[in-house]
């Protein structure tokens, strides 16, 4: 979504130019409006009418575009088509238990300890047609619980040590017995003194009060693959939320393609459509015709049929399965020829005479 389209303004529209734009659009979609209302167009302008009437905001958005709230379903923003229950329409699966199992499998210490890990953060991306073809680097805003600078993590003052926990001696876990009416039972649980680390800072870090982690805005550039489909999921690992004492979630990033005004696109190939006149189907003529790589002449061969495909090789999309050799998809032109609806008595005259031609 383009703040500014939604406004329907340009990029350098004044602030009293979104205010009117605003009001206009805002009364023309109140659900109380019978006539225009639209609940979701309504939501889209009061969105967009608050970013841009803000500068902080507006700047923002006009360096990284929309900006996202890592604190899920807090906001709401950002995770519009995201299904965190397993497939989704659009090719994207994953199943969190396997994510999870698969990790703690790995990382169960000798004591049976558990590392922490931060949440997940799930984000759409909306590109364009052209750096979906050719890959490009964007990068975003998210706002989202990080390590601390200062102290790394660690939740200490530089130079403090880091002293064993006395309510667990060390161990991260202390042993509780509970009385019940089967007796007593023992358990195992972590040590709410260090929180399950086993150890505490002597002094604790100014910035972050010891918590190691706080919340902040952090610039993340993504590396956006070339030949990437629309839905795809660029997973950055490690670039989610942090958790204290422990290592950070992932990061999830949807990408959304703008559809294109002239190319579609079936695989590696882009497909469009290519008007011509019968005069030039039947001399054949050559064409300026734009590609993704700027305008090319393309030569039409005498005698063509409305519906042929010119193929142009390699003016297609970098194929995400041979990114080494970055081997490209093809061009396919798709000729219409115009058919005049209406033509002037000198054409008609002439028309007759290709007729007894036999043409
Ligand atoms: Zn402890
Ligand atoms: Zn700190």
């Amino acid at each position: 979504m383009d703040y500014y389209n939604v406004l329907g303004v340009t990029k350098n529209a004044t602030k009293e130019d979104i205010k009117k734009a605003y009001r206009k659009l805002a009364h023309k979609y109140h659900p109380d409006n019978r006539n225009t209302g639209n609940d979701s167009e309504f939501k889209k302008v009061s969105e967009a009418y608050q970013i841009l009437s803000d500068d902080k905001k507006r700047a923002e958005y006009d360096t990284y575009g929309r900006t996202f709230d890592g604190g899920m379903g807090g906001g709401g923003q950002g995770f519009s088509g995201f299904d965190f229950n397993g497939a989704s329409g659009q090719g994207f699966e994953f199943d969190f238990g396997d994510i999870f199992e698969n990790f703690f499998g790995g990382q169960r210490g000798g004591g049976g300890r558990r590392a922490k890990r931060g949440r997940d953060i799930a984000v759409d991306l909306e590109i364009s047609f052209e750096e979906a073809a050719f890959g490009a680097e964007r990068k975003i805003l998210i706002s989202k619980v990080s390590f601390c600078d200062d102290c790394g993590g660690s939740g200490a003052e530089k130079n403090s040590e880091l002293e064993k926990c006395v309510a667990c001696q060390g161990a991260g876990r202390v042993h509780e017995v509970r009385k019940t009416i089967l007796g007593s039972i023992s358990t195992m649980r972590e040590c709410s003194k260090c929180g399950g680390l086993g150890s505490i800072a002597s002094a604790k870090c100014k910035h972050c009060k010891g918590h190691g982690v706080e919340k902040r805005s952090e610039e993340i550039v993504v590396k956006v693959p070339p030949g990437i489909n629309d839905g795809e999921v660029i997973n950055m690992s490690g670039m989610g939320e942090a958790a204290q004492g422990g290592i950070a979630g992932d990061l999830y990033i949807k990408v959304n393609v703008k559809k294109h005004q002239i190319f579609t696109r079936r695989g590696d190939d882009l497909i469009m459509d290519l008007d011509i006149k019968v005069s030039e189907a039947l001399l054949g003529t050559e064409k300026d015709v734009m590609t993704l790589d700027g305008a090319i002449k393309l030569k039409i061969p005498a005698g063509i049929d409305s519906g042929e495909v010119l193929k142009v090789r390699g003016k297609g999309i970098v194929s995400i399965r041979n990114m080494t050799g970055k081997s490209r998809g093809d061009l396919l032109i798709k000729i219409k020829v115009r058919t005049p609806k209406k033509l002037s008595k000198k054409a008609k005259a002439i028309i007759e005479s290709l007729k007894e031609e036999g043409i």
